[in-house]
């Protein structure tokens, strides 16, 4: 049985069955506990000389789009928060916990899928100029690529 040959984000190689890696479903569940961000990447297909090979094609961050609600959970203490898109931009797969003062973990996108029918307390959304003039040179590429800045909703 043929291999097909599977090329990840940081150009390293593998070989899978080709049942395995013949549709995007199958691939993405075989590899989603090893490549967590298989989930949300691109999977380019070619076959050539009856080998095929697929690239997987890593996005900066997530997309969500005005009005998606997207949850972020903390691989440390476990909490999550609801975000919701003010405006349409890229967001990031990792950000520092909010959910735990003081918590050092980082919480983990759900891709914008299966979000708790909470109301959100956080808004993602352009960057203000005197935002941008403040943030640090990696948020200033962030921003410069079409990025959203988290901001904290008013409770009540
Ligand atoms: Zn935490």
């Amino acid at each position: 049985m043929a291999n097909a040959k599977i090329i990840l984000p940081d150009q390293q190689q593998l070989e899978l069955p080709e049942e395995l890696a013949g549709t995007d479903e199958a691939l993405r569940d075989a590899l989603a506990s090893f490549v967590p961000e298989i989930r949300n990447a691109e999977l380019k297909r070619e076959t050539k000389d009856g080998l095929m090979t697929v690239t997987v094609i890593k996005k900066s961050g997530t997309k969500g789009g005005r009005g998606e609600k997207n949850c972020y959970r903390c691989e440390k203490c476990g909490k999550a928060i609801i975000t919701i898109d003010h405006d349409d931009g890229t967001t990031p797969m990792m950000i520092r916990c909010r959910a735990t003062l003081n918590c050092e973990g980082w919480m983990m996108s759900s891709w914008y899928q299966n979000v708790p029918n909470e109301e959100p307390t956080y808004t993602w959304r352009k960057a203000k100029p005197s935002e941008y003039r403040k943030a640090s040179v990696v948020m200033k590429d962030h921003f410069d690529k079409g990025g959203l800045a988290l901001h904290q909703l008013a409770r009540g």
